[in-house]
């Protein structure tokens, strides 16, 4: 059996009981090194065989978890994060298909609700914005067309951008070409991690702060006017609301 685990953000008391659970009985363990943070490994059991697939291709991964399946062991595949986000893993599943290999998936915590939760944020306030989107910009990896950071930043929701603090420049630019300048911005860097960092301000100077702290990978650039003071009170916890759970109160 492999097992696909969301190892969470970083630390490793966001990794979920079914995870660690798991973590702590797996023969087998491949982990992405470059993004999983080394200590969620620690309470791995002694003789378990541990791999980073940093330095691994498709076949070397799958030809691990096809050895270990032929001895009756069990493996865990760990990804940063949820795998279901830029993971890779529908080829590593598909796969496992076609040779026989069941596998399960056990979610983990997003590093972008770490990073709102390392911000005490919400993405989606009423009369601001009910829509969050994840998005990334195109580089080695392209971006379908109707993807492009301007048509989606139109819709001025709360946007995530993964895979591209980098480019921060660029990415400023282009959403500035659809939200307006003085729209509130941040990068959370290593959310969940010990050495955590975050920058905020506007989209007219995010890329200045950014450059200023040294912060080139492993962050989110997150956009919109969620961050900012203006909202509603929600409806759920209105008195005058009513709802299937609560009554209205009659004075
Ligand atoms: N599956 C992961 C995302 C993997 S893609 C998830 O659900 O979070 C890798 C990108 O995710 C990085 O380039 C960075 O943009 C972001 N990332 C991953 N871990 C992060 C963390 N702890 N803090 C901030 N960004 C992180």
């Amino acid at each position: 059996m492999v097992y696909f685990v969301g190892a969470g953000p970083g630390d490793p008391e966001l990794l979920t009981i079914k995870g660690k659970k798991l973590i702590d009985t797996a023969d087998v363990i491949i982990y992405a090194g470059s993004l999983v943070n080394p200590t969620v490994l620690e309470s791995a059991k002694e003789d378990c065989a541990i791999y980073d697939s940093s330095s691994m291709t498709l076949d070397d991964v799958i030809g691990v978890m096809k050895s270990a399946e032929a001895q009756g062991m069990t493996t865990v595949r760990l990804h940063t994060g949820d795998p279901s986000i830029y993971g890779a893993i529908r080829e590593q599943t598909d796969a496992l298909d076609r040779l026989g290999i069941a596998h399960e998936t056990v979610p983990g915590v997003s590093s972008f609700l770490a990073a709102a939760a390392a911000m005490s944020m919400e993405y989606t306030l009423p009369d601001v914005t009910q829509t969050v989107i994840l998005t990334r910009m195109a580089n080695r990896t392209a971006v379908p067309e109707g993807e492009s950071i301007r048509e989606l930043a139109r819709h001025h929701a709360s946007m995530v951008i993964f895979l591209s603090v980098g480019m921060i420049e660029r990415l400023a630019a282009e959403l500035s070409e659809e939200y307006p300048p003085s729209t509130p911005a941040a990068v959370v860097y290593k959310a969940g991690w010990r050495d955590q960092k975050i920058c905020s301000g506007t989209l007219e100077n995010i890329a200045e702060r950014v450059k200023a702290a040294g912060i080139t990978k492993t962050a989110l650039v997150v956009v919109g006017d969620f961050l900012g003071d203006n909202y509603s009170l929600s409806r759920l916890y209105d008195k005058a609301f009513t709802h299937g759970f609560r009554k209205g109160i009659s004075e």
